[in-house]
């Protein structure tokens, strides 16, 4: 590319988490800034282009018919979409409302619901095609900076897909599930934390998403053996995940 690649960054249903990731690249921002031009990021610039962009990261869920609508309008404007961590990929934690009547969900939250439109939280790549994910909550800085580099080569980004278990052997962990009947994530959790949790004798609670193909059915069946009853074990498909493709039977769909 002749001229900066036009990034825009944009939020929708989530908590700023991804946002503030890309932040705390502080000790490369100012060589992100002269490399790309950040054409526009509401929560950091008060003059932003709505032109068009080359790369288009996008956080959060959709989760109103407004927001189904500027997906779409972004998606034409952009010749690049990535899901920016796990809320723009499937929903994420926001999503576990899609498990409560529409009605009840609002009701909790508003006095007055005549004036609500949600819709159920759905990654963006329910309504528009997405060249790209970054999975994490939030995603992790790593995977930001692959992409940006992987943008000025113009070549595909590569983002791992095997599981936070092949992590947590390089850290040479004993397994938590085997020495101490936790019911652990990994095995069907994409890695890319460096098996955060696990090293720090935490169970992985899933927070990257699906990894590629993932045998969900034996993970379930073994947290049953452990003495997880089924409410525990769809909470645990349910959390981050729970309307990916991949997740979704065992989150009880
Ligand atoms: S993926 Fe996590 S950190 Fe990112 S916006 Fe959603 S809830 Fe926040
Ligand atoms: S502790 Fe968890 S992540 Fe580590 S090997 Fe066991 S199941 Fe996999
Ligand atoms: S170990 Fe699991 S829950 Fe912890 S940061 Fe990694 S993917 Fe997320």
């Amino acid at each position: 590319m002749n001229e900066k690649p036009k990034i825009a960054i944009f939020k929708f249903t989530g908590c700023a988490g991804c946002q503030l990731e890309f932040l705390h690249l502080e000790e490369i921002f100012l060589d992100i800034l002269e490399l790309f031009d950040i054409s526009y990021w509401v929560m950091v610039k008060r003059d932003n282009d709505e032109t068009g962009w080359d790369i288009s990261l996008v956080e959060g869920g959709i989760s109103t018919p407004e927001e189904i609508e500027e997906i779409k309008q972004i998606r034409m404007k952009t010749k690049f979409l990535v899901a920016f961590g796990d809320c723009a990929i499937g929903g994420c934690i926001p999503s576990i409302r899609n498990w409560t009547p529409q009605l009840d969900a609002e009701s909790q939250v508003y006095r007055d619901t005549s004036v609500i439109q949600s819709t159920k939280v759905f990654g963006i790549g329910e309504y528009v095609k997405v060249d790209a994910i970054l999975k994490g909550c939030p995603a992790h800085r790593d995977t930001i900076v692959e992409l940006l580099k992987s943008a000025l080569l113009e070549i595909r980004p590569r983002l791992r897909q095997h599981p936070v278990c092949v992590e947590c052997k390089f850290r040479d962990n004993a397994c938590l599930i085997t020495s101490k009947k936790m019911a652990c994530m990994g095995p069907v959790t994409s890695a890319g934390c460096g098996a955060i949790c696990p090293s720090l004798g935490r169970e992985c609670e899933g927070c990257f998403g699906p990894m590629s193909n993932p045998n969900t059915s034996a993970l379930a069946s073994i947290f049953k053996d452990l003495g997880f009853n089924e409410k525990d074990i769809k909470r645990k498909f349910r959390k981050y995940a729970g309307m990916s493709p991949e997740f979704r039977k065992e989150a009880g769909h």
